[in-house]
């Protein structure tokens, strides 16, 4: 490879050469998401993000172990609610099992990921299966002399680590204000410093969600789990470890000061951290009435939006930006990234229709070489699109017939189509099915159909209205009724 693949370490704070440690073995961790809601566009950039990393690692011929972690037990830390777990007020409210609401989210979460095809991680472990791993590793810690045993719950101990170590050094937080600043006000904390954190928690007696323990019957804190289940499946010193830039502190920091604690040294080699999104220039969150899940993009249902954005839509904006770059989504650069995909689209389509020439008058050469440095530094998408635009503009000057191409220079443009825009930045031509038919006027038909059998229905003509209904379900539809109208999909 005349390019090795550079990534930014934010441990490091620049870019390196990535080596992974067995060769050809790639160990990956992303922080997943907590289950107690629908995903959201800040679920959607990290999913795409390392989505795009787990493709190109495979393009180079890695083989990759890419775990990503569902959070399915409740955290205090994480709730504005006054310690209330976010998955048991939904069961308590709804009078479900817990387990029930988080099969809930994890089902919707996983069919908003395949819509936006991003593939599935390797494995996909949970929090709440991961309890008596998570004890253990607490315990480790409490031997090695970082943490304290406090009325049932366990602590870890900043202070004690920050002597032997350095805590803060992923964040660049400045460790001294943060111990000797943040005092606890009422005074009855159980922490013996404000900055301590909890691997384990004593349960109130309401808490729904409680496991056997040496210390209380609780719960494991937040941050053990990516620890734990990280060195579980990967082992104790791994390759690369995924997030969003709002994981860095305090979740990623205390997940290295545990895993030092823990073992003695370092278990990520490579750090990784996408930036945030944000909503017409404003952070998202659900007091500002910006707060759009992915189901509202793609059905156009929620009051900001002017319509509705496909799943390839929201991908392609995404990929249009560097991971380490802010992106901010309104409806106007939303609705240019979709002419832009479509565009690109186009591109692909022309291209498989042109016919070679003799001899090229078009450059194309170098291509996929320009791809590739790209993604080699540090996965740079949106240059690689660009790349691919001017292909485009290559492709339509040929269409035009301003151009000639050859055959052999066809065939090397399809491949790196193929490659690049389909492998590794996982677009799929919503419009064709992905096949390279187009099957717009086919989904239109059968609407047509549909449409006509409600009008049959709506005037008690059941002859026609079953006649129907019967003959698309002998072709094979799956047609379905629902209040504003029908569903169809293939059998
Ligand atoms: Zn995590």
């Amino acid at each position: 490879m005349n390019h090795p693949l550079y990534i930014y370490n934010s441990l490091s704070r620049r870019k390196e050469h990535f080596k992974p440690l067995h060769e050809p073995m790639v160990g990956m961790y992303v922080c997943g998401p907590t289950v107690y809601g629908d995903a959201h566009l800040g679920h959607a950039r990290p999913a795409i993000t390392f989505d795009i990393l787990y493709r190109y690692l495979q393009h180079l011929g890695y083989k990759v172990r890419y775990v990503r972690n569902i959070t399915d037990v409740g955290h205090l830390e994480h709730d504005a609610d006054e310690g209330d777990d976010k998955i048991e007020k939904k069961a308590r409210l709804e009078k479900l099992e817990p387990m029930e609401v988080v099969q809930f989210y994890l089902n919707r979460y996983h069919k908003a990921m395949e819509a936006l095809n991003v593939l599935p991680p390797s494995i996909e472990p949970h929090a709440s299966g991961h309890i008596i791993e998570q004890i253990e590793y607490v315990k480790a810690i409490l031997d090695a002399g970082y943490a304290y045993v406090s009325e049932g719950s366990v602590y870890f101990d900043v202070p004690k680590y920050n002597r032997d170590y350095h805590y803060g050094k992923l964040s660049g937080r400045n460790i001294d204000e943060l111990l000797n600043t943040t005092r606890e006000l009422d005074g009855q904390s159980e922490k013996r410093n404000p900055a301590d954190f909890a691997l384990w928690k004593k349960a109130a007696p309401e808490h729904i969600m409680h496991w056997p323990s040496p210390w209380s019957e609780g719960f494991p804190g937040w941050h053990l789990e990516c620890s734990t289940m990280s060195e579980k499946y990967l082992g104790e010193v791994f390759d690369i470890h995924g997030g969003g830039m709002d994981l860095q502190f305090p979740h990623h920091e205390c997940e290295i000061a545990q895993s030092v604690a823990h073992s003695g040294h370092d278990a990520v080699r490579y750090w990784m951290h996408n930036n945030m999104i944000t909503i017409n220039g404003q952070k998202m969150g659900k007091s500002l009435g910006n707060f759009i899940t992915l189901d509202e993009f793609f059905n156009g249902t929620h009051q900001a939006l002017v319509q509705a954005y496909s799943p390839m839509t929201i991908r392609f904006f995404i990929l249009q930006a560097h991971y380490r770059g802010t992106v901010d989504f309104s409806n106007e650069a939303l609705q240019a990234a979709e002419k832009a995909y479509e565009r690109m689209m186009d591109g692909w389509k022309r291209l498989n229709e042109l016919k070679p020439s003799e001899k090229s008058s078009v450059d194309v050469n170098g291509l996929a070489e320009k791809c590739a440095e790209a993604m080699n530094d540090d996965l740079n998408t949106p240059i690689v699109i660009a790349h691919l635009f001017d292909a485009c503009r290559a492709i339509n000057s040929v269409n035009d017939g301003k151009e000639t191409i050859s055959a052999d220079d066809l065939e090397q443009l399809k491949a790196t189509f193929k490659t690049y825009l389909f492998d590794v930045l996982g677009i799929v031509d919503e419009r064709a099915g992905g096949s390279g038919v187009n099957l717009k006027p086919y989904e239109e038909a059968v609407d047509l159909l549909l449409n006509i059998r409600r009008e049959a229905k709506q005037k008690k003509d059941w002859a026609t209205s079953d006649l129907i209904r019967n003959r698309l379900a002998e072709i094979g539809f799956d047609v379905k009724d629902t209040k504003d109208g029908f569903e169809w999909k293939v059998k």
